[in-house]
């Protein structure tokens, strides 16, 4: 909803507010200074991104995408990107391609570190074999099903496999057959001999490698066994002579098994940091999730603007700078949390207040006719294109008799607290006139289909030469001179806060806000923006940032609304700091 001036100047100053917000902790950033200190892997520094290519990324993944490659910057170390590509079942080129473009979009470099698990599977081969000839993997032929009941539970130690003291040769054999196709899917797998009574399940003779007659979208069908997650991701850090190896904090209790393989394999051990992962208000993060939204047509496709993608952001018009700052705001810690969604948009809108030129574009038109204003004229108003940027420029905005201004701006009956337009009322409009309120033409419906209005030549471009003072400030649009357009606005995905904790007998799809997508066609926008390319971002005046989206053809616009201009978020934060009354 457009506010009057006094609303806009008093956002701002809540906005300038919170700008002061003290540098967040970084609790890696101190370990990595301690072993810079005591010359721990030589001083060097090396992170990677590992995502596993199963889905698109999202703002999580960003906050790892920074953590890594900042820490790297800062330490003037080195940053991978590297694909764990062990399951080709769920694993497609789609999404690699995807992952490729986000974190290049999001700023991170690897420069030609670009890696991929499925790189070392010959490597890892090799390793398994080292470790049945060492006596600590063998060959098992119990089912899955058995595997999981002999596994026991947190409380119940495990039991040894049937087949857990086969001979070294005879798992030598089994398992060149497996990695030779001689054996069905599940029929057999390859685990770790470490001990079925550890308390940590992780321990209890993890599996390393499945049988799994699928072609893999690298290695194609070379190979039909593929290691587990947790035999392929601490080699291939350690192939990489990766110093830090940071991830969240479900991987705390596999950090046993990774050091155990790189023991028994006598290899370079990097050090594992787990951190929390960052969930967000009003939306979900598991990529299965996501792709039931995908799929079951909840939404348009991974990089439909409600999503919390990275690739959905950016066709909403988030800027990557805007999600750096929120994933800088946010700091890294160790405890689950969950961030308040009105944070990452208080990020792009303080961003785009800075780089997005303004336009005046009317979403919701209604017909003006300025009676006294000669019929044929046409004047170029004069319009700042960003008052934070005066090196933006100005442009000319035409004005003419008949204009659009928004709904919103004029009530028949006002309320007090109203101070736009109202019969009988002056306001001005941006860049032009005071314009006096002095009719209103209804339908036979009684809807309000045009306002009739006096303009005072004496206030062009500025203020009443007698001094006196208009409360509201509205944006307009030459009727003559408009173009069309369809304008998105969108809300929270999700109707609650916290959509992942679903009430019993429920899915967490019929949690979703009904009324996320709001399409308005027939928006009026100024001449200027007819030109305006495909990921452009404006303000459009009293409404919030836009984005021009790629279903814009030739003659047809579609804006997508980033953010509205109003500050929930400053507002949270005022409140917090005990001002706001
Ligand atoms: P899933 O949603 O299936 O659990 P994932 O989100 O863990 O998968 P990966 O591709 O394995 O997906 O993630 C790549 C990296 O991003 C990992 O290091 C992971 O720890 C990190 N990451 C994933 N989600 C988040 C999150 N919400 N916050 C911070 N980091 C995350
Ligand atoms: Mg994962």
């Amino acid at each position: 909803m457009p506010g009057s001036e006094t609303e806009l100047d008093e956002r701002a100053r809540a906005e300038a507010e919170t700008e002061e917000a003290p540098a967040p902790t970084n609790f890696i950033h101190e370990m990595i200074e301690e072993d810079i200190r005591t010359g721990r892997f030589g001083g060097r520094v090396h992170t990677r991104f590992p995502p596993e290519p199963n889905g698109y990324l999202h703002i999580g993944h960003a906050k790892s995408v920074w953590l890594n490659y900042g820490t790297a910057v800062k330490y003037g170390g080195k940053f991978n990107l590297r694909f764990d590509d062990t399951n080709p079942t769920k694993e497609e080129q789609e999404y690699i391609d995807a992952i490729i473009e986000d974190v290049r979009w999001l700023g991170a470099d690897w420069e030609d570190r670009l890696f991929y698990a499925s790189d070392y599977f010959d490597q890892l081969y090799e390793w398994a074999v080292e470790l049945i000839k060492k006596g600590l993997a063998y060959v098992d032929d119990l089912s899955a099903e058995e595997i999981r009941e002999y596994r026991g539970t947190l409380t119940e130690p495990g039991r040894n496999s049937p087949y857990r003291d086969r001979s070294v040769e005879e798992n030598l054999d089994l398992f060149e057959r497996m990695k030779n196709g001689e054996f069905p899917d599940g029929s057999r797998v390859l685990r770790a001999k470490i001990d079925m009574a550890s308390p940590n399940l992780n321990l209890r003779d993890p599996v390393m490698y499945r049988i799994l007659h699928a072609e893999h979208p690298r290695t194609g069908n070379k190979w039909c066994i593929y290691p587990m997650y947790d035999w392929a991701h601490g080699q291939s850090d350690s192939i990489e002579g990766i110093t830090h190896s940071i991830c969240t904090l479900e991987f705390e209790d596999h950090r046993p098994l990774y050091d155990w393989f790189l023991d028994a394999l006598g290899i370079y051990h990097p050090q594992q940091i787990e951190f929390a992962r960052l969930n967000l208000t009003y939306t979900v993060m598991s990529k299965r999730r996501l792709l039931r939204l995908v799929n079951e047509g909840y939404v348009r496709g991974w990089d439909d603007p409600r999503m919390p993608t990275i690739s959905g952001l950016r066709r909403r018009g988030y800027t990557p700078e805007a999600i750096r700052e929120f994933t800088e705001r946010i700091g890294v810690s160790k405890a689950n949390s969950v961030v308040d969604i009105s944070l990452l948009e208080h990020c792009v809108r303080q961003d785009l207040n800075k780089r997005a030129e303004r336009r005046m574009a009317v979403l919701n038109p209604l017909r003006v006719v300025i009676e006294n204003y000669p019929d044929d004229l046409v004047e170029e108003m004069e319009a700042i294109n960003n008052p934070e940027d005066l090196s933006a420029g100005t442009r000319k905005v035409p004005f003419s008799k008949v204009l659009y201004i928004e709904r919103d701006d004029f009530m028949e009956d006002p309320p007090k607290k109203f101070y736009r337009l109202a019969p009988g009322r002056e306001v001005r409009l941006r860049y032009a006139y005071f314009v006096t309120c002095t009719g209103v033409i209804k339908d036979e419906q009684g809807q309000i289909v045009e306002l009739r209005c006096t303009y005072d030549p004496a206030t062009r471009g500025g203020d009443a030469p007698d001094g006196r003072k208009v409360k509201a400030t509205l944006h307009w649009v030459s009727a003559a001179h408009a173009i069309d357009a369809e304008v998105r606005l969108y809300d929270h995905l999700f109707t609650v806060p916290d959509p992942s904790d679903v009430p019993p007998g429920k899915d967490f799809t019929d949690l979703i806000n009904p009324n996320s997508l709001q399409v308005l066609t027939g928006c009026k926008l100024e001449p200027s923006l007819a030109n305006a390319q495909v990921g452009e971002r404006f303000q459009f005046e009293r409404q919030g940032y836009f984005c021009v989206d790629p279903d814009s053809t030739p003659g047809h616009l579609v804006f997508n609304r980033t953010v509205t201009l109003k500050d929930t978020w400053a507002k949270i934060q005022q409140k917090e700091l005990g001002g706001g009354e």
